[in-house]
């Protein structure tokens, strides 16, 4: 195809976007002025775009292209059950072999205890779920008054009326008159941004306390749950200091509250392990996922649920809750050959022992560069922090320096999201240290071309 054919599709598509389409958290008069930039295909860790550029997708699609693209298998599974059964519900007492086998799939990699799954469309769904459950789980044992679930400030959990409920993102939460009654929130373990002269242990070991102070404030009586993400992703790849875990596991051991891992990124391998919280040796009672789970080929969510609470709610009459896809058989046969493919291709393992030193270690470089005041990360996520002054952690005043780098990411090939002038990655988890040095090449060019325009 000649470049003016490949041009005039591009502004096809642009212009039937703009006239047709309302995507997913846009500024829609901004994006119309300059149109979207078009995905065509994929293979591996690549995207190509509709004027056939290649681009590295440091992101893995949005968290989520764990396997990479190009997966045959994951194909032929979805083709093989559409076939068998597209589509059958279970409600009213029926159910199906691949919701069934997924969930005792699932139960076999999750900790210990926890061997129940609900199943969602999405990880928003599933907070949804993990708010009503919790509920219901404290009237059935005769506490109805224990309500309240506690969040964090600039935490995410998605994007329905719960979902930005339970997350401390206060731009989401002006939309829509959020929270709805019942959620508190505490400050972040955000050690760069709002340490100030803290060394990270202590600030790590305020915040953490914060938990404490907020359940005696409400009342044990009145307080249903904690909800966290192991590492907070949206929110800026925020990876608490090494005190603020071990002193939340403290406080939850001494007060009787449910413990919300959120592990819609961290689960399924991100952090070298299946689940974040088991990095951080944290034991929850309940489990959010999605993301990950099918490696995004298709929508699916879970919560993953420890035993005590589902002898609970084998008491408590029927659960007034689901959704009509919950457990779709091809998204559900779709995630059991993505869980197949995690573990018996090692790729995992592989993350913990070699590819997630090695992108750790090769990113710590980049602490060296003019622009960043932090390099940080655990896994297969990390954070760059672009300030003005490395001392004083100054930013850049009147200019968006990671809107100026993402457009530099998407320019030279590369896939980086900017959250304010925080720039992340989240790679798919089978990037070779190949692959790794070609990430580090990009990431270092558009530093640098972005610290030419901030200093121009
Ligand atoms: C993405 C995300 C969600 C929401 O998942 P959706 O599938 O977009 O609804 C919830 N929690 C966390 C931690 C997430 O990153």
């Amino acid at each position: 195809m000649n470049d003016r054919t490949v041009s005039e599709r591009t502004a096809h598509w642009q212009a039937l976007s703009r006239n047709h389409h309302l995507p997913p958290f846009t500024d829609y008069k901004q994006l119309n002025a300059k149109g979207s930039r078009i995905i065509t295909r994929a293979e591996g860790i690549y995207l190509w775009d509709s004027d056939d550029n290649r681009i590295l997708d440091g992101m893995a699609g949005l968290w989520c292209v764990n396997v990479g693209y190009g997966r045959e298998e994951l194909v032929q599974a979805a083709t093989r059950q559409m076939r068998e059964l597209p589509y059958y519900n279970l409600f009213f007492q029926t159910a199906h072999p691949p919701a069934i086998e997924l969930a005792k799939a699932i139960a076999d990699i999750a900790p210990e205890g926890m061997n129940h799954v609900f199943f969602t469309g999405s990880g928003s769904e599933s907070n949804d779920t993990v708010l009503r459950m919790v509920r219901h789980y404290w009237a059935t044992k005769g506490q109805p008054q224990k309500k309240v679930i506690i969040g964090r400030w600039n935490g995410y959990h998605g994007s329905t009326v719960a979902g930005v409920s339970l997350g401390g993102m206060k731009a989401l939460h002006e939309q829509g008159d959020l929270p709805i009654p019942g959620i508190e929130h505490i400050d972040q373990p955000y050690w760069y941004g709002e340490g100030g002269d803290m060394s990270p242990d202590e600030f790590g070991i305020q915040v953490a306390d914060q938990l404490e102070k907020k359940i005696l404030e409400l009342g044990e009586d009145k307080v249903a749950a904690f909800i966290a993400e192991p590492i907070q992703g949206a929110g800026g790849v925020i990876v608490p200091p090494e005190t603020y875990w071990p002193r939340i596991r403290e406080i939850l051991a001494k007060y009787d509250i449910l413990f919300i891992s959120d592990e819609v990124i961290c689960g399924f391998g991100r952090t070298g392990e299946w689940f974040g919280s088991q990095h951080y040796g944290m034991t929850p009672d309940l489990m959010p996922i999605a993301k990950g789970l099918t490696s995004g080929y298709i929508p699916m969510g879970g919560v993953i649920v420890r035993d005590e609470i589902v002898e609970v709610l084998n008491q408590g009459g029927e659960f007034y809750h689901g959704f009509t896809y919950s457990g779709h058989p091809v998204a559900a046969a779709v995630a059991l050959e993505n869980i197949r493919i995690l573990r018996d291709e090692g790729i995992i393992a592989r993350v913990k022992s070699e590819t997630a030193p090695y992108l750790q270690k090769c990113w710590q470089t980049l602490a060296d560069h003019p622009l960043v005041g932090e390099a940080r990360g655990i896994g297969m996520v990390a954070a760059l922090e672009l300030v003005q002054d490395k001392q004083t952690r100054a930013r850049f005043t009147g200019r968006e320096a990671g809107m100026i780098c993402r457009e530099h990411c998407f320019r030279n090939g590369l896939i980086m999201r900017a959250v304010g002038d925080t720039m992340i990655i989240s790679p798919p988890l089978v990037i070779t240290p190949e692959q790794i040095d070609e990430l580090m090449m990009l990431v270092r060019k558009c530093l640098d071309l972005t610290a030419a325009d901030l200093h121009r």
